[in-house]
């Protein structure tokens, strides 16, 4: 079957069981903590729905992680965006500004709501959505701008929150990628109206599937909280004033996420010392261009992100396939948006397709030794002599 499987998806090889012991993939969560201790306790309790210790917990730990005052868990970090958009009320006739360089989810949430995603070009040092491009996109239909922090460096929230104020739109974060993550002294999560987590397997912080919503303003978790339930009114059981969804995260998946979150300062520094190891061997590479850290920010560095310069001796996919026959894992960064099939209507974006051709992710999991880490460098400058 995965045989079969494998000549329709090229990209399941090295997702398989049977891939050699020194295989490097690109991730694998680290789970070195009290996971397999509170799930079972999750089972034995018999809560393992959306009742119940952990949930709670979860929802307690990640506010607090997060600095703000309520954070809600849900089944994934693509429902955790549209349930802060359709919180906010975006809908039909509604447009939302996004950056072309994204995981295709930031798109197809707004989607989901019925309104138009306005794709924006990012910015060519830090890869996030630039201001002026938002600036530039503003019409009188804009309802909000979504800025994601790529690959864990945040967005520049100052001049976006600034553009959002000035043009009565709403801040909705994408912090599915930066846990953690800093801009003048705030975490992600932190810094907008609403933002949005994924708890996905790959992601800094997992629960397996998952995500959470996180913001300061009380009415709106309580809007979310509801819409995630169906819209059940709270004190009239089975009435609804509205259409909901069911967006919960299971006790189950919850027990893994406080298990991860007591282990996230680690997580966190193992994956910056990472990085620092990759950008002391890579970063003289001719046409290699290394990841940036703005002073007023701190990176988690979600991927290791490497951009080939037009003068690197390799394409990037050259260099993917020859890590690979080498056991190393490795990404493409994403297409820009404007180049695939359902967004192709975009105004082209330079920048992000550039970007979304040239970019590399190396492997990133905090389980990767220093010595995994230095057999990567030495491979790649290997493969240029
Ligand atoms: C992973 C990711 C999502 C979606 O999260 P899921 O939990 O996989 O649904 C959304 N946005 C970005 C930027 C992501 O990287």
């Amino acid at each position: 079957m995965l045989t079969r499987l494998r000549s329709f998806f090229p990209y399941l090889e090295h997702q398989s069981s049977d891939r050699p012991d020194n295989f490097l993939p690109v991730y694998e969560p680290l789970m070195a903590g009290n996971e397999e201790k509170y799930v079972m306790d999750a089972v034995r309790s018999g809560w393992i729905s959306y009742l119940g210790d952990y949930c709670h917990r979860l929802e307690r730990d990640f506010a607090q992680f997060c600095q703000v005052n309520h954070a809600l868990p849900t089944c994934n970090g693509t429902v955790s965006l549209h349930l802060a958009l359709h919180a906010l009320h975006v809908g039909p006739g509604d447009e939302v500004i996004i950056p072309a360089l994204t995981f295709v989810a930031t798109a197809n949430a707004v989607t989901y709501t019925g309104a138009a995603p306005i794709i924006v070009d990012v910015d060519p040092i830090t890869w996030n959505i630039s201001p002026e491009a938002i600036e530039k996109a503003i019409t009188p239909r804009t309802k909000a701008i979504i800025p994601v922090h790529l690959y864990g460096h945040p967005a520049e929230m100052d001049e976006i929150n600034d553009i959002a104020r000035r043009h009565n739109l709403y801040v909705v974060e994408d912090a599915a990628q930066s846990h953690g993550a800093r801009y003048k002294d705030r975490r992600t999560g932190s810094l907008g109206h609403i933002a949005s987590f994924s708890m996905m397997a790959n992601k800094i912080v997992t629960t397996g599937e998952g995500g959470m919503v996180t913001t300061n303003d009380a009415e709106l978790i309580h809007r979310c909280r509801r819409l995630r339930d169906h819209a059940m009114d709270v004190n009239k059981r089975y009435w609804h004033e509205e259409v909901g969804f069911n967006y919960r995260m299971t006790n189950l998946q919850a027990a893994i996420g406080v298990a991860q979150l007591e282990q996230v300062t680690n997580f966190i520094q193992r994956k910056r010392d990472i990085a620092a190891l990759y950008d002391l061997h890579l970063r003289h590479v001719p046409g290699l261009r290394t990841p940036v850290e703005l002073e007023h920010c701190v990176n988690v560095y979600w991927m290791y992100a490497l951009v080939l310069e037009d003068e690197f001796v390799l394409t990037r996919d050259e260099l993917i396939n020859l890590l690979r026959e080498r056991g190393i894992d490795s990404r493409p960064f994403f297409h820009s948006l404007d180049t695939l099939p359902p967004y192709a209507e975009a105004t082209p974006c330079q920048t992000a397709t550039k970007l979304g051709l040239q970019g590399i992710n190396l492997p990133s999991s905090p389980k990767l030794s220093d010595e995994q880490v230095l057999y990567i460098c030495d491979t790649i400058r290997g493969l240029i002599r």
